[in-house]
């Protein structure tokens, strides 16, 4: 037997959950207008945030890690006016040790070669954002702690800086930002304590100046992250809508083609097919047979049995045509009322015959009762079948029109049984 080279048409089934969708749809919802006080979604959804929103962050961190990095050693120009006493060691410590560090792992980071860091996880970003900025702080300190200069206690300021670096140039997500600028308020009130000339009335001043801006940058930090995430929120329902449309659409094409009371495909989607299958095997000369499956004494049946037990047989005959013929490219279709149609690609003349012949017994062997029928006891089918050769000037209306005439052949021959006709 030969094979076709190109698979024949399928029907594709596309991967969507219709109940997964509404429920997600609800939840997005909810959130939209509940709001998410805590900056924090449902845990799959916080996932997907985290990780949706992961090359725009890794993007961010590198390119305002740069502009900080250097705007971080023009402050050596304040080190130099208000700490000259510890000028060298703050030289060294920026220039020499942060910096390069710094650059080592800005350049590393940008190129991605280090794994670790080209797949790093939300979590690590966010870490890495915050060390950088902890580590700038410790710098500051250092240099703070080093230095007898009387203006040493303004220094100070200089953590208000390097909160604004996490809280807003950073934008750390915001509970990373929360603590962040608890850890930095740790250390410039422990600085504050730990520096013997900080003037007593300067106290005050300085740490709720420090406070605030830790209040302030955080309260912007809040808000860009809620617009962010409502952002993803509007775009996650978008997405939903539009699968929910596919999925409408889906079911429509699926309703338009395939035949309510038994599940086969229709006369049109048959015919469709047909063509597409046709223009296949006729350009590629494979063997392509048509059958025709007609009910016997039909009408008898659904007079004597009642319209309802008539489709119940239908259904139970069309169940044989599916397991019978279900093969390799094979289209099964209701034609008509209780006439039904297969196209049968690629199988030799008497493989094609002997499987029509299947079909026949094993309707037969359904043993439905039929007291009516001239024929046989039970519900019988008679079958037409046109064999042929497929080739690109031949025409698939005269292989159907060669199927109905072997079909009427075994009507008049006395049913329930298989006739052929080649060409
Ligand atoms: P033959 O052996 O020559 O094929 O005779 P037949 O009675 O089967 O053929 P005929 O064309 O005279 O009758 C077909 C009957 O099929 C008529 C119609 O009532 C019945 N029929 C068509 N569609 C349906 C259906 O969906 N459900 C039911 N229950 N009956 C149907
Ligand atoms: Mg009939
Ligand atoms: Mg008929």
């Amino acid at each position: 037997m030969r094979t076709l080279t190109a698979p024949l048409p399928q029907d594709a089934a596309p991967d969507l959950d219709p109940q997964r969708d509404t429920a997600r749809t609800v939840m997005i919802d909810g959130l939209l207008q509940r709001g998410f006080p805590l900056m924090m979604f449902p845990r799959e959804l916080e996932r997907e945030f985290q990780f949706a929103g992961l090359p725009a962050r890794r993007a961010h961190i590198l390119k305002s890690g740069f502009i900080s990095l250097l705007i971080f050693n023009v402050f050596l120009v304040a080190d130099y006016l208000m700490l000259p006493d510890v000028f060298n060691l703050a030289l060294t410590l920026r220039l020499l040790v942060f910096t390069p560090i710094a650059l080592l792992f800005l350049l590393t980071f940008q190129q991605g070669r280090v794994r670790v860091l080209a797949d790093a996880s939300p979590l690590v970003l966010e870490s890495i954002a915050m060390v950088s900025g902890l580590s700038a702080a410790a710098v500051l300190a250092f240099i703070l702690a080093s230095s007898n200069s009387p203006l040493a206690y303004l220094y100070h300021i200089g953590f208000m800086v390097v909160i604004t670096y996490g809280n807003i140039v950073q934008r750390m997500r915001f509970w990373y930002a929360v603590a962040f600028s608890l850890a930095l308020i740790t250390l410039h009130v422990g600085g504050v304590y730990a520096l013997p000339s900080f003037p007593e009335r300067m106290v005050l001043p300085l740490v709720s100046m420090v406070l605030a801006s830790a209040a302030f940058t955080l309260t912007a930090n809040y808000a860009l992250e809620n617009d962010e995430r409502r952002r993803f929120l509007l775009t996650e329902r978008e997405r939903g809508l539009i699968r929910s449309l596919t999925q409408t659409q889906v079911r429509l094409r699926e309703l338009s083609r395939v035949d309510e009371l038994t599940g086969l495909y229709n006369r049109r989607h048959f015919e469709a097919s047909m063509q597409t299958l046709w223009q296949r095997v006729s350009f590629g000369r494979i063997p392509m047979a048509i059958l025709m499956i007609d009910v016997d004494h039909f009408k008898k049946f659904n007079d004597h049995y009642g319209h309802p037990a008539g489709d119940a047989c239908l259904r139970q005959v069309c169940q044989v045509l599916k397991q019978t013929l279900s093969g390799q490219g094979v289209i099964v279709a209701r034609y008509g009322g209780e006439e039904f149609i297969a196209a049968i690609p690629n199988l030799d003349e008497a493989a094609t015959l002997a499987l029509a012949e299947q079909v026949r017994a094993n309707v037969e062997r359904c043993q439905i009762l039929h007291e009516r029928s001239s024929t046989s006891s039970v519900v019988t089918v008679s079958l037409g079948l046109a064999w042929c050769e497929a080739r690109p000037e031949m025409k698939v209306e005269h292989l159907l029109a060669l199927a109905d005439g072997a079909l009427y052949d075994a009507k008049h021959q006395g049913r329930n049984r298989v006739c052929s006709q080649s060409t």
